[in-house]
């Protein structure tokens, strides 16, 4: 699958092929994905850059999605850096520039990560996507999701203010109120997508869970 080796634990360094998992088994540390370097050192030229379309796919190479086709097109990235001679002046700095990436399609840098994850939900046909939010992830998510015609479900604190959700809302997200704290609605959204997928597998054979 294009120049992806596998994902690794960053906690623990245990390793796995790159399939839909979500955490360390052993630890349940974050997981990062590994590339095939040579191979990518080959492909990913300057020259080569220069003549590509200026986003976030650019650097296709060192993102895990190997479909082109997979792709949706939202026009994330390459976003413009904005020279802040007052904050300069501030810090008492010479020069300060600040990544402007309120341009992104939703906003917020948010936009980067989804870009991929709803591209790798495309190239494995997963069926719906979601995320747990405290607004900008949830944003992003559901922009995606309605360009790519999936189901999107976000979890979010009741407790949060609506204004939040207004644009998940907006762009036909299905959003869960769960009543606790951001790290209880990231629970409930991991115990649903566990769900999903168990139903989608059909019954796991005697003796496994
Ligand atoms: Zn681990």
């Amino acid at each position: 699958m294009g120049y992806v080796r596998g994902l690794r634990c960053r906690e623990c360094g245990a390793e796995y092929p790159a399939t839909l998992r979500t955490v360390c088994d052993a630890c349940f540390g974050p997981l990062e994905v590994r590339y095939e370097m040579e191979a990518v050192r080959e492909a990913f030229t300057r020259d080569g850059l220069a003549g590509r379309p200026r986003d976030l796919w650019r650097y296709a190479e060192l993102l895990p999605v190997a479909d082109p086709a997979s792709r949706v097109d939202l026009q994330v990235g390459c976003t413009p850096l904005r020279r802040a001679e007052n904050l300069a002046g501030t810090l008492g700095l010479r020069d300060v520039w600040v990544k402007d990436d309120t341009v992104n399609p939703t906003y917020s840098f948010k936009d980067r990560p989804v870009a991929v994850a709803i591209a790798k939900a495309r190239e494995w046909d997963v069926p719906a996507v979601g995320c747990a939010s405290t607004g900008n992830l949830a944003a992003a998510t559901a922009a995606a999701a309605a360009k790519a015609r999936l189901p999107c479900y976000v979890f979010a604190s009741a407790h949060l203010e609506p204004t939040k959700l207004l644009l998940p809302r907006l762009y036909g997200a299905t959003v869960v109120p769960v009543d606790g704290t951001y790290d209880d609605a990231n629970r409930v959204a991991l115990i649903a997508a566990d769900r999903r997928v168990r139903e989608e597998r059909g019954p796991e054979p005697d003796g496994l869970v």
